[in-house]
């Protein structure tokens, strides 16, 4: 019988020892249909989640034992080496010299190298439009988008201060190249409409299939701020929603509060809540990953998670209140001065220009801050906090 397409294979993988990802990436390759359709003039990318310059071990950024996996199950079906990318871009500026650190740093570089697949550092891009985009009409994609013709989702398992979480849908926000990102942060400040732009871009990438690493995931302050933390396991599916659904379940975070996976179900793209008869492979390892950290944006009751940027749609009369409350109670970034360093790469990414360096540390000004924290994302050293008011908190 075929595989669903819904279907969300759970395959175990303990550790990054080699042989065990390689037999878990093997499993879900297997009982994928689309991966059938891997010959030798199939074009592969495969985009992993690369963020910013972390090492393996910090659980940041796709596992280079996952990225070599899944280059040798490729190789297993008749793929050709050369017709195989890795590409990503980063949070920061999208050029050759910025990825090649990160694919070093990664350890990609060194899990691609012995195949003699290449990890693309041209930085070229190119516009697609949208199929009936609900927000968006085109994108600007990296180039390695636009030229495959067969696409791997390699996400990584993370909580996320702004989103939620991370895993298949999201980790494609990294096919936008570098510094286009905040444009997308800045046209679309609601998570709502954030939300509805990534499934935009989810049907324009249409990728074939994810395999989310989830051998150690990220809890806490991510998509970079939180900590390690073993789940043991890798997902597969073909159906890049309901794969985060799963996730999601795992996490024990209500997927509708993820504003892309609300937005997917409203389109039709996923249920509202993970049905385990999807479940392949070994479904009594579906079980909510023990204490498992939500972040901080996420875990103060009703008031947490609080997004006024809803303002014009309130009657008149009540806007000032609103905005006030947009203000006062929402989440929001806080420089912790006795770590910031100066580096300079939370102004960097700022998609509203609203943080400067003064004597070698960072200030927010927070008029103009709209909560997207990227500043939060792409601070190497974990200087800049998601705060809010005790009371809304638990
Ligand atoms: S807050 Fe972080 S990213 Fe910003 S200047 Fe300080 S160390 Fe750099
Ligand atoms: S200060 Fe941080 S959270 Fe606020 S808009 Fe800038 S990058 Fe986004």
């Amino acid at each position: 019988m075929e595989t669903a397409k819904s279907a969300v294979i759970l395959s175990p993988a303990i550790s990054y020892a080699q042989t065990v990802c390689d037999n878990a990436v093997e499993a879900i390759f297997a009982a994928l249909p689309a991966a059938q359709k891997i010959g030798p003039e199939t074009k592969i990318l495969l985009k992993p989640n690369l963020l910013a310059k972390h090492p393996p071990e910090a659980a940041v950024t796709t596992h280079p034992a996952v990225v070599a996996a899944v280059i040798r199950a490729c190789l297993a079906r008749g793929a050709k080496a050369e017709h195989i990318t890795v590409a990503d871009s980063a949070g920061g500026v999208y050029n050759p010299g910025q990825m090649k650190a990160l694919y070093k740093v990664s350890g990609l570089a060194d899990a691609c190298a012995p195949f003699g697949v290449a990890c693309y550092t041209a930085c070229e891009t190119g516009p697609r439009k949208t199929a009936g985009g609900k927000v968006v009409s085109e994108f600007e994609l990296i180039r390695p988008v636009l030229e495959a013709d067969f696409i791997i989702d390699l996400p990584k398992f993370k909580t996320h201060v702004m989103t939620g979480m991370t895993a298949a849908c999201k980790n494609l926000f990294g096919t936008i190249p570098g510094l286009k990102k905040a444009e997308w942060h800045m046209r679309f400040p609601e998570k709502e409409r954030f939300g509805e732009m990534l499934i935009d871009l989810l049907e324009t990438v249409r990728p074939d299939m994810a395999i989310v690493d989830a051998v150690v995931g990220l809890e806490g302050d991510g998509p970079a701020g939180g900590e390690a933390h073993p789940v043991g396991l890798l997902l597969g599916s073909e159906n890049l929603p309901n794969l985060d659904l799963a996730c999601a379940a795992l996490m024990g975070l209500d997927p509708m509060r993820v504003p892309y996976l609300a937005a997917a179900q409203a389109r039709g793209l996923c249920a509202a809540a993970f049905d385990p008869a999807d479940l392949r492979g070994e479904p009594a390892l579906f079980v909510p990953v023990k204490g498992w950290k939500l972040p901080a944006s996420y875990t103060g009751g009703a008031g947490a998670n609080t997004d006024f940027a809803h303002s014009d749609r309130v009657p008149k009369l009540f806007r000032p209140a609103v905005a006030w409350g947009e203000k006062r109670l929402a989440p929001h970034p806080v420089v912790n001065r006795a770590l910031c360093i100066g580096c300079g790469k939370c102004a960097e990414i700022c998609p509203q220009q609203t943080i400067t360096i003064k004597n070698g540390k960072s200030h927010i000004g927070p008029k103009k801050c709209i909560r997207c924290f990227c500043c939060h994302e792409m601070c190497p050293v974990k200087a800049i906090d998601v705060k809010q008011l005790r009371l809304f908190r638990l």
